[in-house]
């Protein structure tokens, strides 16, 4: 239907209330806009459908930069974090990962606060459709109660929801997670907007009740001595600390899960869509890794405050009864009482190379798209489409410049790159192996790299400017000091500091970057006169640690600068180019690069095709400056 408004309810809509809703609607918020969130429940605020854990490898890099660009998730992490993990911490900053385990309640209660504290309007419902004007652009939704709320623009955070079914054994049900509904007349809906939609799955573990668990037959993880927090402006934990139990199942558990894979919804062929590779179920752990006899179980408590406990690495879609069978065959859990059991789910997703970098859809002017239903897996991925989008929309309505993210700046850049050149083929989620620039795109400097380009946007409050600028100034004192005076060989001997007799005097930067150095106790004892903090002392010695990388990926990273720079007008016609292959022209007319950097990296680009593109631009521009 088409419709006109003069005035709008909001400046944005945003459809969902999970992980990419909440990051969307707040982002757009600080951008100074009128926000409506609208959701099913006022409860979905950063529900947890899944593992109760946020960060990880690649994951903590994402929850970093939302964080570094003032969004929720990081802040929100620390206040209901109940253990801390920073992973791979015998190998190089680069690719260590922070990751929280988070009590549901509080995470929710946190999100729902911060949420609480701006103008944003939460507002109860199902939105069933879109309302488009006469050329195509979206102005706002419709309830399913037959309300309308217009808006100038409108994000899609739809999650598992859209076109949702959740598998038990051969039992089905409409749903987006356990105990809700699903999105279906909305999913219709854009099924009729002729968009490239398609089917995925993923699956949960079936919940145990901690008090029928034998927690004195299991190893114990506990957390980090040390922990380190998620968000920048933390500095300690905000509750109590808790350990995991880690249990490891049997052959005899494999072999009730072999035995009745044909009633597994996965297997049984009741599931089209497909799963997420790195996050297999344990179906497909018994059958893919069959010469395994053993796979570890870790129970993670969900909460402080309820029996609830997560067992990590046993989702599944088997039936109840078989669930029951196979989690008791494992030792410390042979009186285990299941309080849920497992279930996989199934949901529609839109090929995310409809969309622009800015995640609006090409097709349908104003509509943002985030999260899971661009085809990507996890609440990190999630958080950090739904702040791009959020920006996008405030930018869209504001007549600002866009907010663009290169995978030389970040995390964020390399998945919304990867996801709207390339597609998805099963459900992404992020790892460091994607991004080509890792050494300098690391956890601990996101701030660094993100905060200014935070501050140029306007999404960087006050507090955390300041915050921000303190750390930096003192961080600058540090490297200051360091850089003051140079050490000899022979000097450097005298502080157990091995190196070789090349005559090279070497700064107090350049000495701490040495292998096998304490760099905390090597730079006070250099510099006595040192009084930072050990934190600040480490975070120079890591930029120290990086620096010559850097400094030889500065080549690469101007190039793709310079290829990023060329823009290419949305209505470029590929057409013209003859040199071009049907297939490659196909997929430029596809994916619509915004820029040569982008085109650069469509898959089955040549160099002889992105020359031809290259100069066919530059002729269109320079056709378009003499006529204009
Ligand atoms: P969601 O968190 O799903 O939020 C969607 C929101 O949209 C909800 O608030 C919903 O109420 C609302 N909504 C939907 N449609 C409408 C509508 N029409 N009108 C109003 N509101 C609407 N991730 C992993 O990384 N690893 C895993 O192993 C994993 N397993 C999972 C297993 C299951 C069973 C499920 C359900 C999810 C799993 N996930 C897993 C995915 C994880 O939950 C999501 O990646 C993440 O929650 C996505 O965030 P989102 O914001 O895109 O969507």
């Amino acid at each position: 239907m088409v419709f006109h408004v003069k005035h709008s309810d909001y400046d944005v809509i945003v459809v969902g209330a999970g992980h990419a809703g909440t990051e969307a609607a707040h982002a757009a918020h600080r951008l100074g806009c009128r926000v409506g969130l609208v959701t099913f429940r006022k409860a979905d605020l950063g529900v947890m459908s899944c593992n109760p854990a946020f960060g990880g490898l690649g994951k903590g890099h994402l929850v970093r930069e939302i964080d570094a660009l003032d969004g929720l998730m990081g802040v929100a992490a620390d206040r209901a974090a109940i253990q801390y993990r920073l992973l791979n911490r015998r190998k190089g900053p680069a690719v260590q990962g922070p990751r929280v385990q988070a009590d549901r309640a509080l995470y929710h209660r946190a999100i729902t606060a911060l949420v609480k504290d701006t103008t944003i309007d939460v507002i109860q419902g199902e939105v069933v459709d879109l309302r488009l004007t006469e050329s195509g652009a979206v102005r706002g939704v419709e309830l399913a109660d037959g309300s309308e709320i217009s808006a100038e623009a409108v994000v899609l955070t739809t999650g598992t929801f859209l076109g949702g079914v959740i598998h038990i054994g051969s039992e089905q049900r409409a749903a987006g997670r356990v105990g809700q509904g699903a999105s279906v007349r909305l999913a219709q809906r854009l099924r009729d907007l002729d968009l490239s939609i398609g089917r995925l799955k993923t699956g949960t573990p079936p919940r145990l009740s901690a008090r029928s668990i034998a927690w004195d037959m299991l190893d114990r993880q506990e957390g980090d001595a040390k922990p380190i927090m998620m968000s920048f402006l933390h500095a300690a934990p905000f509750v109590r600390q808790v350990a995991c139990g880690i249990a490891h199942t049997t052959e005899q558990t494999h072999h009730i899960i072999r035995a009745n894979l044909d009633r597994s919804a996965m297997y049984g062929g009741q599931i089209d869509g497909i799963g997420p590779r790195y996050c297999p179920s344990i179906e497909d752990k018994v059958t893919r890794f069959a010469d395994k006899t053993s796979h570890q179980v870790f129970l993670e408590p969900e909460s402080l405050s309820s029996d609830v406990i997560y067992p990590n690495g046993i989702s599944t879609s088997l039936p109840a009864d078989i669930q029951v069978e196979y989690v008791q065959s494992i030792p410390g859990l042979e009186a285990a009482e299941i309080l849920q059991p497992g279930y996989a789910i199934e949901y529609d997703f839109i090929d995310p190379r409809a969309l622009s970098p800015t995640l609006e859809l090409g097709e349908v002017s104003g509509l943002f798209l985030a999260g899971q239903i661009n085809g990507t897996t996890g609440y990190e991925e999630a958080g950090a489409q739904g702040l791009v989008a959020g920006l996008n929309a405030a930018h869209l309505v504001q007549h600002t410049e866009k907010t663009i993210f290169s995978r030389a700046d970040s995390y964020i850049g390399v998945m919304i790159d990867d996801l709207v050149t390339r597609g998805v083929t099963e459900p992404y989620r992020m790892f460091t192996s994607r991004a080509e620039y890792r050494l300098s795109l690391r956890a601990d400097n996101a701030d660094d790299r993100l905060t200014p380009k935070g501050l140029e946007i306007g999404c960087v409050g006050r507090d955390r400017q300041k915050a921000f600028d303190a750390k930096m100034r003192r961080l600058h004192d540090v490297q200051h000091l360091l850089d003051s005076r140079s050490f000899s060989s022979h000097e450097l001997r005298a502080y157990d500091v091995a190196v070789s007799d090349d005559g090279r005097r070497r700064s107090g930067t350049d000495v701490l970057a040495l292998p096998g150095t304490e760099p905390v106790a090597l730079a006070r004892a250099l510099f006595p006169s040192l009084e930072a903090l050990d934190e600040d002392i480490v975070q120079v010695w890591r930029n120290a640690l990086y620096r010559q990388y850097e400094v030889r990926q500065q080549n690469e990273v101007a190039a793709l600068r310079r290829a990023e720079a060329v823009s290419i007008p949305e209505e470029f016609d590929y057409a013209l180019i003859g040199s071009l292959s049907n297939e490659l022209r196909g997929k430029l007319e596809r994916v619509r690069p915004v820029n040569i950097g982008q085109a650069e990296r469509i898959e089955g680009m040549t160099p002889a095709a992105l020359n031809a593109v290259w100069s066919a631009v530059k002729r269109h521009s320079a056709g378009i400056s003499r006529t204009g």
